[in-house]
């Protein structure tokens, strides 16, 4: 069976390798020069099962409000003339409730769990090739932080859900908070610590360097990656898909699986197909690690709406939410503001900002939070692995998994049907 993957970051990257590990004939496709060089280049690193929780919920369109008109406001609207922004909107807004996103945890844990196994599985397949999948993964847990006492309240409950399925957040103390990452002392000190909730059993790693690493890894088993190769559009024919059409010609398939990000939706619209997949522009900003005092924990800092995880000699914060459609342009000021969060956080941090690099990413966001995985109704042989939204990083390499099952007709290792695009 010859598979072709559309999209070589996480999602895809991932996919590949699943399908090459079960004995396809492979052809990855990324219009960039590598794997990892769209919104996997340079996120938060969060591999964070024990937070899979969607973003749409009551608080966020207060939270729009609040922060009108502000440069460094952490949720951003930038309405365009574009019926698929509004109606992803008015989705979105309908997904603003508690219960839609108490409805979400539960598939997305599954899907997160699996993907830890799915991390560790490859990371001995590489081993005993002689590779190590060597990505800077770090497991010290995820720290998140609060400055204020009734927001700590507020997400330990929120928390209950998932700690009653087995990955519950242990409440810390500030001086516990302290003891668990010293380089919070400062913060501590200036009174910025209410307490925090920690999940031990989390981590952090480079997606860009993954996503090379397990396109290698597919490579090596013997798929063929083409980069610097546009798809133009999906070949169909009658109810199934006869292969792509790129910037190299006519490429055929007996399966399409489109893991191409926020590029999805495109591949499907001629066909009238809504993914509502959309993006939320996010910033990070990397810079080398201060020498002695620089965080070994991942950290989310609620307040300030950043996460930070150390990925080497290196420190990495993200943040920021804006639905602006496609525009990649990296306003200065948004960027700026994540990088004042990290500093007024860890002070340490500020001689390095000379040496800060910049960058912005549009994360493929379904309204509720889920990604959209499995068959295309319409067609028997094309799928769709996409839409991870906030959390690529820690969903993808399950997701990957479950849908290759679905290609190569194997028992399914998850029920997908809550991924399904008929959801929508
Ligand atoms: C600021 C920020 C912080 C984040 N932090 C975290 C985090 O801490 N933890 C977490 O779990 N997630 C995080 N995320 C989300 C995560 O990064 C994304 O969900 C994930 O990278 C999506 O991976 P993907 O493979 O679906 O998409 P991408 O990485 O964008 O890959 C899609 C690929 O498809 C290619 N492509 C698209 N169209 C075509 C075409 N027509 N022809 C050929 N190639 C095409 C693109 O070039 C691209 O390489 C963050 C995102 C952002 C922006």
């Amino acid at each position: 069976m010859h598979a072709i993957v559309v999209g070589a970051g996480i999602a895809g990257a991932s996919t590949a390798y699943e399908l090459a590990l079960r004995g396809a004939q492979v052809t990855l496709i990324d219009q960039r020069e590598g794997a990892g060089f769209g919104t996997s280049y340079a996120n938060g690193g969060q591999l964070s099962a024990c937070e899979v929780a969607p973003w749409a919920g009551p608080e966020i369109p207060w939270m729009v409000l609040k922060w009108l008109g502000r440069d460094d406001a952490p949720f951003r609207l930038r309405p365009k003339m574009d019926p698929e922004q509004w109606l992803w909107l008015m989705r979105f807004l309908m997904r603003c409730r508690a219960s839609a996103r108490r409805e979400r945890i539960a598939p997305n844990l599954e899907l997160a769990l699996l993907t830890r196994s799915r991390l560790a599985a490859y990371e001995r397949e590489f081993e005993q090739a002689g590779m190590p999948l060597d990505y800077r993964r770090k497991e010290r847990g995820i720290l998140r932080i609060f400055r204020e006492e009734h927001a700590l309240a507020e997400a330990e409950q929120e928390a209950g859900p998932l700690a009653r399925m087995g990955v519950g957040q242990e409440r810390l103390t500030p001086s516990e908070c302290i003891s668990l990452e010293p380089a919070l002392a400062s913060a501590m000190q200036r009174g910025d610590i209410a307490g925090g909730l920690y999940a031990a059993s989390d981590g952090s790693g480079d997606a860009h360097l993954y996503s090379v690493k397990i396109a290698e890894g597919a490579e090596r088993l013997g798929a063929r990656f083409m980069r610097n190769t546009d798809v133009r559009r999906l070949v169909a024919e009658g109810a199934s898909v006869r292969g792509v059409e790129t910037s190299q010609g006519i490429i055929e398939a007996d399966a399409v699986v489109l893991a191409a990000g926020t590029g999805t939706q495109a591949l499907l619209r001629p066909f009238g197909y809504r993914s509502y997949i959309y993006p939320v522009k996010g910033y990070s900003v990397t810079l080398p690690a201060p020498e002695g005092n620089a965080p070994e924990v991942s950290i989310t800092d609620e307040a300030r709406k950043i996460v930070i995880s150390r990925l080497g000699d290196r420190l990495r914060a993200a943040g920021q939410a804006e639905v602006g459609g496609y525009d990649m342009t990296l306003e200065q000021g948004r960027a700026k503001s994540v990088m004042d969060a990290l500093e007024s956080l860890f002070p340490q941090t500020g001689p390095a900002r000379g040496e800060a690099e910049y960058w912005c990413g549009l994360r493929p966001m379904t309204p509720d939070g889920s990604p959209v995985l499995g068959a295309v109704p319409q067609f028997g042989n094309l799928f769709i692995n996409s839409g991870h939204g906030t959390l690529g990083w820690t969903l993808g390499a399950g997701s990957a998994a479950a849908v290759a099952d679905m290609v190569c007709g194997s028992a399914p290792q998850l029920d997908l049907s809550p991924f399904s695009i008929k959801r929508f």
